[in-house]
């Protein structure tokens, strides 16, 4: 029950931020959260009728008019249904990874699902916005360098100054794991540095400076060595797509892809994946 619960609430999430993420307009007339950016009643951009209560509905709605507006038969984005249906998904499978593989309960596995959620969804959000308008808001960084300083913060309390690697035992390798700043400090530099680095040499046509000001609290929310497998997972992910697109002609050697997504792909992985890859590798 409390799962579906979970999945309901993590659908209305998502269908709030993916209005957020497709009202934006890059800050133009108004900040990301304003009343003004995102208020007025939802409606069709093609026939512009008021959607009713039950046109509302995450992810139902969609599937029940069969992707189209009631009235006049347009198509909706498949971004609506998808994007609530990521968010439902980050709402259940954050905790249950949290309970199954750190193996965390009660009131820790409550506290450390909340501050998960929470940056998933801000990565998410960065990514739909990334993927539409090519830009990374300064917001969205502050917001996730807070996270990531509450969550220290709140790591430190519960479970001691020691770092709190998501590769647990297997981070002992990389070093910096008898503290949880220097850890996250280090994340931070790595973040800054290696994006820094392939700015300056690809003189800013590889990456922009908005994918440097996203390292930067990524790192520190990650901590070391967990950028700099978030890092890695996010430039594989990245070229696959890259040349998938490619290999179907959707685009040419010449063009680009936003990288956030990408980035908060590779930090899923590290966050659902990265303890089993480890554990494999160094059995293998
Ligand atoms: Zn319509």
């Amino acid at each position: 029950m409390l799962w579906i619960v979970l999945f309901l609430f993590g659908l209305a999430i998502g269908s709030f931020l993916n209005v957020v993420a497709v009202r934006y307009d890059g800050g133009e007339t108004a900040p990301l959260f304003s009343p003004r950016a995102i208020g007025g009643r939802s409606h069709c951009p093609h026939c512009g009728r008021t959607l009713r209560w039950f046109e509302l509905v995450p992810l139902a709605s969609w599937i029940l008019q069969g992707g189209r507006c009631r009235s006049c038969g347009a198509g909706v984005s498949a971004q609506y249904p998808f994007a609530e249906l990521v968010s439902g998904l980050i709402f259940v499978l954050v905790p249950w990874r949290i309970m199954t593989v750190a193996g965390a309960g009660g009131a820790l596995l409550v506290d450390l699902s909340v501050f998960w959620i929470v940056a998933f969804e801000a990565l998410f959000l960065m990514s739909l916005i990334d993927i539409r308008l090519g830009i990374i808001p300064d917001g969205l960084n502050l917001s996730l360098a807070l996270i990531a300083f509450f969550f220290a913060v709140f790591l430190g309390g519960a479970l001691g100054l020691a770092n709190h690697s998501l590769f647990g035992i297997y981070a002992a390798a990389f070093g910096l794991q008898g503290s949880l700043w220097l850890s996250r400090i280090a994340g931070a530099v790595f973040g800054g540095a290696f994006f820094g680095a392939l700015i300056a040499m690809t003189r800013g046509k590889g990456m922009g400076l908005g994918d440097l000001k996203l390292a930067i609290p990524l790192g520190f929310l990650l901590g070391w060595p967990d950028i700099l497998f978030a890092t890695g997972a996010a430039f594989v992910i990245g070229a696959a797509v890259g040349l998938t697109a490619i290999a179907l002609g959707r685009r040419t050697m010449k063009g680009s892809l936003p990288f956030g997504p990408f980035f908060a792909l590779g930090a899923a992985f590290v966050f659902f994946f990265g303890y089993q890859f480890l554990q494999w590798y160094v059995r293998f």
